[in-house]
């Protein structure tokens, strides 16, 4: 990461409308609970130091998957889990999807200590790197445990017979793409906009940098599954 700033002025939000805007949370109640809103949202990410935000955008090596499984069922309590019903709060549960009936979560194993472990010198997940001896349910980490492989997922979902659960497929689409990253950036900015508070800006524009960074490299065509 740089240091240098050479953006000095809003591409969108031209100075008088952003001093407009400031001046109105200054004297009217309304405008000030927009922006205490804005505050309150973008809370969670002043939290994250600038590594773990920087860290937060993947790279394009896992398939991404707008559903776990299409037609298919919870691994646990077999309720029925269609299309797009599994839950995913990325904020309090990293790398987890939850069933939308007995809570349980999956997949079962680290797998942001398996992630880490496979990251390139870029920064970016390579399969053959990472350690596979960190794939294993950390409820139940006796490898005698015949649960010891249950709910497990490397990236590429997790495997019974012909079937797969594609838990970390779904869960970069709904969690880290579009809750923490892109809910970052939104609510960074928004903030930013309504109080002027550069720490705002500084953390929205750590996400937007390593966004820009990995973009182009993502092909859904070829690396994803509708
Ligand atoms: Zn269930």
């Amino acid at each position: 990461m740089s240091d240098a700033v050479d953006k000095q002025t809003s591409a969108f939000y031209p100075e008088e409308l952003v001093s407009r805007i400031r001046a109105n949370t200054e004297r009217d109640a309304w405008a000030r609970t927009v922006r205490d809103a804005a505050v309150e949202a973008a809370e969670p990410w002043l939290a994250f130091s600038d590594e773990a935000l920087w860290e937060m955008m993947f790279g394009h090596t896992i398939t991404r998957s707008w559903m776990v499984w299409s037609n298919g069922h919870c691994p646990v309590c077999n309720g029925q889990t269609p299309m797009y019903t599994w839950k995913v709060d990325a904020l309090a549960h990293p790398w987890k999807v939850h069933c939308p009936h007995c809570d349980e979560s999956f997949p079962k194993n680290d797998f942001a200590a398996f992630h880490r472990s496979g990251l390139d010198e870029k920064g970016v997940f390579d399969p053959a790197r990472a350690d596979r001896a960190l794939l294993f349910n950390a409820e139940h980490p006796d490898p005698d445990d015949p649960l010891h492989a249950f709910g497990v997922d490397d990236g590429e979902g997790y495997l019974e017979g012909e079937t797969r659960w594609r838990f970390i497929g779904a869960y970069l689409i709904y969690g880290q793409w579009k809750q923490l990253i892109l809910g970052g950036i939104e609510n960074l900015s928004a903030a930013y906009v309504l109080t002027g508070e550069p720490v705002y800006a500084r953390k929205a524009g750590v996400l937007l940098d390593r966004v820009a960074d990995l973009y182009s490299t993502f092909d859904f065509e070829k690396e994803g599954l509708a």
